[in-house]
């Protein structure tokens, strides 16, 4: 009996199930029901950046909570939503140049997917929208559409039209010349394209396995969003925060995106939150044209407050997820070049890093064999062919190297 189809979720469509009932997690540890403690490297898909049950962030919430603050809202002004605006406002915009009216979108990444396309298409008044081959954008039929993974579809069945995937950077291996072809496509009255409201793309896509797109192609595409007036939505959902170094992933490029999606670990406790950002000049919605329950929740932005005032007044964190994301990287690569046979690759940025197998059933097996250890850790990519390396940026550099080599252990098993 395979020991992971045990403790199936009762929601068939849904696989992610390790074969453990979780009970307890602090830092970058989860606890199962009999005690057994598990080192994270999985941290909630990119939604733990700062740990389970962050002290300084817990401290805020308890605080919160027993001084009655409001929890519900139904965006009303509240304090807590006017303390996270001004230290977003503070410590996030501000010291990078950056001019964004902030929109609360719903609860989830989807949510502010779903309110950027919207809103580009509002403000453009056209209808198509560029995305990239093995793009993730989230689960309802506008976020699917732009999904560059037919199998996500799950067979929706509608037309899930107005959009376009286009090659990602490292597709056919580098073989694209970089834009010259969409160059060519956007400019060429008669090549039936229509002119696209926005291009969304991801800087390092992480359900598509932790492909890093290339800083210079990411320039490409901002200068060809220019030049072409279609604007350019980078989906920061699971590789903003800090992810892959720098608070908004696409810092690595000095491009400067028209709308920016956040969700995530914005909450910081791994609670829902998103944001849509977008220049101000874009503001056209009329009251009530995008409105949800759950947008703004008010304990979410307590905690959003505490992890920007905790990490995010220096370079501190920045700097230590670069340092730990290099040394990753080279753990990585000497475990590849100890099995030259299994094709084994290295990829990501930062603390987004993956280890690609050539037969996929490999990254599953090392997957299995770190759970085992005492290591979570999940596959990503169109054929879950990438095991994922996503700890928590707080992560100890003890912890880091414990969990380092029970991955190394894991893939001797599975490689020898
Ligand atoms: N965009 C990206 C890049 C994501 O990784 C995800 C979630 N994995 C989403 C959007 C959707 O976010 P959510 O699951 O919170 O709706």
């Amino acid at each position: 009996m395979n020991i992971f189809e045990t403790l199936e979720s009762e929601v068939r469509s849904y696989c992610r199930s390790w074969p453990a009932v979780f009970e307890t997690a602090t830092g970058s540890w989860l606890r199962d029901e009999h005690g057994k403690e598990y080192l994270d490297f999985f941290a909630g898909a990119g939604s733990l950046n700062y740990g389970h049950n962050n002290p300084a962030l817990k401290e805020q919430l308890l605080d919160y909570l027993r001084s009655d603050g409001v929890t519900h809202s139904l965006d009303m002004s509240t304090v807590a939503k006017k303390r996270f605006l001004e230290a977003f406002h503070e410590l996030v915009l501000k010291p990078r140049g950056l001019d964004y009216k902030i929109m609360f979108p719903g609860p989830t990444g989807t949510n502010s997917v779903e309110a950027a396309l919207k809103l580009a298409r509002k403000v453009t008044g056209r209808q198509l929208v560029l995305s990239f081959t093995n793009g993730f954008h989230g689960m309802t039929l506008g976020a699917l559409s732009v999904t560059g993974n037919s199998m996500k579809r799950g067979g929706a069945g509608l037309p899930l039209g107005n959009a376009m995937p286009m090659p990602y950077d490292g597709y056919l291996d580098g073989q694209l010349p970089d834009f010259l072809w969409l160059d060519r496509l956007l400019s060429d009255s008669g090549s039936g394209l229509d002119h696209p409201a926005a291009v969304i793309v991801e800087t390092v896509q992480g359900e598509g396995g932790i492909n890093a797109a290339r800083a210079e192609w990411l320039r490409g595409l901002a200068d060809l969003c220019q030049r072409h007036e279609m604007l350019l939505i980078v989906d920061d959902v699971q590789m903003g925060c800090g992810r892959t170094g720098p608070f908004f992933s696409f810092e690595v490029a000095g491009i400067t995106p028209d709308i920016v999606c956040l969700s995530k670990s914005i909450g910081g406790y791994g609670m829902p939150l998103a944001l849509t950002l977008f220049r101000p000049e874009m503001d056209l919605w009329s009251p009530g044209e995008h409105n949800g329950t759950f947008r703004g929740n008010n304990p979410a932005f307590v905690t959003a407050t505490a992890a920007l005032e905790t990490y995010w007044t220096d370079d501190k964190l920045e700097k230590s997820t670069l340092a730990k994301g290099e040394h990753v990287e080279r753990v990585l690569s000497e475990i590849t070049e100890a099995y030259p046979d299994t094709g084994m690759r290295v990829k990501g940025r930062g603390l987004a890093r993956g280890l690609s197998f050539e037969q996929s059933e490999l990254a599953d097996q090392v997957c299995r064999e770190a759970f085992d250890r005492g290591l979570i850790m999940e596959t990503s990519g169109p054929e879950s062919e990438v095991v994922k390396v996503m700890p928590p940026l707080t992560i100890s550099d003890e912890e880091l190297e414990r969990g380092l080599a029970l991955l190394a252990d894991s893939v001797r098993v599975v490689a020898a």
